[in-house]
């Protein structure tokens, strides 16, 4: 059975995606799917690119792709001075660009379904732990706005965005991810898995999060790589905010 990485949410972090590569490939993944976002916030997002596109990698397009073609609207000021640097170094690549700009926002697969937010909104929508039933946030029922992206998919679910992994199985429970080498398994079944972020994990755990899937087990991992010269790489670069540095190595 193939085995597929599965990463999202690189955003310019070079060293975080060559660990989580060289991993997936430690541990028999043949084949890799994106789920967007790999520009953005980090320093090398033209490296990341083409690391992605060198290794026939499946990708759709995340909120900071579609930020970099539109314009970063509604973006906080430190995400939006990252998407206006990255669109000038697009601007000098242009077949960067228009592979940017010809991704698509769903991918199905014969075993999965691939979005960078939810089923109902590909692009934008988050689909926070608070907002499963276990996490009833406020006394707030979050359950139709879960039970509308459940009704567009039919098999297990892939998603990135939110930069913290985890599953919401169809009982709309959340499940923290196993990480004890354990696998979740999706059973075939729908369900939403969150595989975290490459690039910038915001759990707290600042290692690179990603999940490997054989098509039906769900195995999520945490790499190690070079946090200090990530953050270095956007200390050194002046269109970069700091802050954006400061928080690979606080794990926000
Ligand atoms: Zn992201």
């Amino acid at each position: 059975m193939t085995l597929t990485a599965i990463i999202s949410d690189i955003h310019g972090n070079e060293g975080a995606l060559t660990a989580v590569l060289d991993d997936a490939r430690d541990r028999g993944a043949t084949q890799t799917w994106c789920l967007g976002d790999v520009v953005g916030y980090g320093a090398r997002p033209l490296q990341c690119l083409q690391r992605l596109i060198d290794d026939n990698a499946a990708i759709i397009r995340g909120n900071h792709e579609q930020a970099v073609i539109d314009g970063p609207f509604g973006f906080n000021p430190l995400a939006a001075a990252a998407i206006h640097w990255t669109r000038g170094l697009l601007e000098d690549t242009p077949e960067h660009l228009a592979f940017v700009e010809g991704l698509g926002d769903r991918i199905d697969t014969e075993t999965a379904v691939l979005v960078h937010g939810s089923p109902a909104s590909p692009v934008d929508e988050y689909l926070f732990r608070e907002e499963t039933l276990d996490h009833l946030a406020r006394g707030r029922d979050f359950s139709p706005k879960l039970a509308r992206s459940f009704k567009l998919i039919d098999r297990p679910c892939f998603v990135g965005h939110t930069h913290v992994p985890g599953v919401i199985d169809a009982e709309m429970k959340w499940i923290e991810p196993p990480l004890n080498g354990d696998g979740y398994d999706t059973g075939g079944k729908p369900c939403i898995v969150n595989v975290g972020s490459v690039g910038q994990p915001r759990d707290g755990d600042v290692r690179a999060s990603y999940a490997l899937f054989d098509g039906r087990i769900v195995t999520f991992r945490r790499v190690d790589y070079d946090v200090a010269a990530a953050a270095a790489a956007i200390f050194n670069e002046p269109a970069l905010p700091d802050a954006l540095g400061q928080r690979l190595i606080e794990g926000w």
